[in-house]
């Protein structure tokens, strides 16, 4: 892709923006820009460069760009990386005004002549422009930043769905016919997740057809297939469990006389001309498409392995720490690799150890030598502990993070996490990964224990949303320690609300909270303060359907005030009310008690190898001599 941007106009249907600096050059340019943003293991959409050409060629003007640019190499689009549907940004004045997902070329056409059409009136006539957020990219965040991963992303992440390679081979592109056949592919429903144009070498078409060696025609099929270009497809079909009958179907039977017979329809009977030069290939079973996704886009199943691990039905936990150096220097870089590596982050939350915690959270080493630089080091700033959830999460992050020695990690693993975010061979790993389940549970607990929150369903949410609100509380995963109705008197309302004595709202807020009988519960679970809050989204509605569509108030607050649910703000606030509400209970028996056991012991026990740990620890204090290094 060499396409260079011209004054004018664009030499090509598209120009390539192959870097952060194109793009910020690119946005600025007058009219309305079309971004395809594509992976690297895929490339550009080719149903697109054939559409926008030809909308180019009929409309010829200047204020419509077209441009493809990698999700890899522009930072503005890390959010876009690792997607597996065609994704096409538009833009006008610099500014987001539509997305379109999927090479849905009606869908795209459409879109693109009415934002053309806006943006003409924004730069003639002085409308304003309507400019977007990706909602899509919003809810993600969400969803990985504080709840477990769900799988309402299947359409993004077609995860669980079946695959197959198509080719549509040589004599088939060689005749012009690809981008006809390309668009009866979609119009038949099929979705093309992945399309590059590729010429085979022989020993690439040999290896690819080994299946066929002992064939009469082997050779004669390696010369074809390696001819000229073809395109190669992933294939797949939402709502189909198998796609591989409903594709062989659809390109019809291998012989050409035999497919003009009995399949007039099929691709093979339209576009073959005889059985070697058939036109379209397609896997014959999983196993084989397996084996041929692995053969052209080697990455394609590793990155759809870690989204298919998302949605797990039983994911396992780990804990992961940046410690406070690397904190402070490279966190959202550290947060993205974590993403790109296919975890979820359940839960996240940046504390400030004092020596005492660092002390029982490494209890195992408090006496060896090299203990005292560990500690300087992890009490020197805040540290961000993430529980982090994929298939395997153990082995999983500890492979990424890579060998614990420094020295060792530059030399035997350079694309490790702990060789790439270090910026001094002699220091101090500045990443920890749990070494076993037991472990991490253990560690998890350390950083995310069972939390107890104060949650009260309001008056009129009460009598009309109840059992919605309950049902929610229970699919979240938190536990109900304890429940009772009450109607508050005026005194106990302007108690429990006495943050906001002297605001304007606090009399109406008294008098919504003492209406009827409100719900009153102590919600126990991990994180639980910041998870309740989260479920229940911000506090005035407007605000919860936009950033929160899913949340309670979004779905049932009426307005600001009368805003359905209640929750406690902080850990601190949670122990004053709920001591204020259920009188003085005994919290730890609360907890411990009732529910403590859940978490840890649901898992299957590992043994914890413990030289293997101490290995670990011994190695992220290598320079202790010199501890005034790390101070930052
Ligand atoms: P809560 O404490 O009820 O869980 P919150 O912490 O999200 O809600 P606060 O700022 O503590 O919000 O406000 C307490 C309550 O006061 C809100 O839930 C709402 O009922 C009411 N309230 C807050 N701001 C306003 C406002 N600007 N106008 C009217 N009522 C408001
Ligand atoms: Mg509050």
């Amino acid at each position: 892709m060499e396409q260079r941007w011209t004054l004018g106009g664009w030499k090509k249907p598209q120009a390539a923006i192959n870097n952060q600096e194109q793009w910020e050059e690119s946005l600025a340019s007058k009219g309305l820009l079309v971004v395809d943003v594509y992976q690297a293991w895929c490339g550009p959409c080719k149903t697109a460069v054939s559409l926008f050409r030809k909308i180019k060629n009929e409309l010829g003007d200047d204020l419509l760009l077209f441009a493809v640019a990698e999700a890899d190499s522009i930072d503005a689009l890390d959010k876009y990386r690792g997607k597996c549907e065609p994704t096409f940004l538009f833009f006008a004045g610099g500014e987001l005004v539509a997305v379109v997902r999927g090479a849905n070329a009606p869908l795209l056409q459409k879109t693109i002549l009415e934002q053309l059409e806006a943006e003409k009136k924004v730069l003639n006539q002085g409308q304003d422009r309507k400019v977007i957020k990706d909602e899509t990219l919003l809810e993600e965040e969400e969803e990985t930043s504080l709840v477990p991963p769900q799988t309402e992303d299947d359409e993004l992440i077609p995860s669980g769905k079946s695959y197959t390679v198509a080719i549509i081979k040589p004599d088939a592109v060689a005749h012009g016919k690809a981008d006809e056949i390309i668009m009866k592919i979609q119009e038949a429903g099929f979705e093309i997740l992945a399309n590059e144009e590729k010429t085979m070498t022989e020993s690439e078409a040999r290896d690819f057809y080994q299946h066929r060696a002992g064939e009469e025609h082997f050779q004669e099929l390696i010369q074809f297939m390696s001819s000229g270009p073809c395109h190669v497809l992933i294939i797949s079909k939402s709502g189909e469990e198998d796609v591989i009958p409903e594709w062989r179907e659809f390109i019809g039977p291998t012989d050409v006389e035999i497919a003009k017979k009995e399949k007039p329809e099929s691709l093979r009977a339209q576009y073959g001309t005889e059985v070697l030069y058939n036109a379209v290939h397609g896997s014959s079973d999983q196993e084989q498409a397996t084996r041929e996704l692995a053969f052209f886009f080697p990455t394609f199943q590793q990155q759809h392995q870690q989204m298919d691990d998302l949605s797990s039905k039983n994911p396992e936990r780990t804990l992961a720490l940046i410690r406070p150096d690397l904190l402070r220097d490279r966190k959202d870089e550290v947060l993205q690799s974590i993403r790109d590596a296919g975890f979820s982050i359940a839960m996240q939350k940046e504390v400030m150890l004092s020596e005492q915690q660092v002390e029982e959270f490494y209890s195992e080493h408090v006496n060896e030598d090299y203990f005292p630089a560990v500690k300087q080091q992890m009490t020197s700033g805040p540290v961000l502990a993430l529980a982090l959830v994929k298939e395997d999460a153990v082995k999983h992050w500890r492979t990424l993070l890579g060998p614990a020695k420094i020295t060792d990690a530059l030399n035997e693993a350079p694309e490790s996490l702990r060789a790439r975010f270090t910026s001094n061979e002699g220091e101090i790993n500045q990443l920890h990964g749990s070494s076993s389940m037991t472990q991490a549970e253990r560690e998890i607990n350390f950083f995310f224990p069972l939390e107890k929150t104060l949650a009260a369903i309001k008056p009129d949410a009460l009598e009309e949303h109840r059992d919605e609100i309950m049902e929610r509380i229970q699919t979240a995963g938190f536990t109900i320690s304890q429940i009772k109705e009450t109607s508050l008197s005026r005194e106990m309302a302007e108690e429990f609300y006495k943050e906001h004595k002297g605001k304007p709202f606090f009399e109406q807020l008294v008098d919504y909270m003492c209406r009827g009988p409100c719900l009153m519960m102590i919600l126990s679970k991990e994180n639980a303060v910041q998870e309740w809050r989260a479920l229940m989204g911000p506090t005035d509605p407007t605000e919860a359907q936009t950033v929160a569509p899913d949340s309670l108030r979004s779905l049932f607050a009426k307005s600001i005030l009368q805003n359905a649910v209640h929750g406690s703000s902080n850990e601190h606030h949670a122990v004053k009310k709920i001591s204020f509400i259920f009188g003085d209970i005994d919290m730890d028996r609360e907890i411990n008690g009732d529910h403590g056991e859940t978490q840890a012991e649901s898992k299957t026990d590992e043994e914890v190898k413990p030289s293997e740990e101490s290995n670990e620890i011994a190695a992220l204090s290598e320079n202790e001599a010199d501890p005034q290094e790390e101070e930052s």
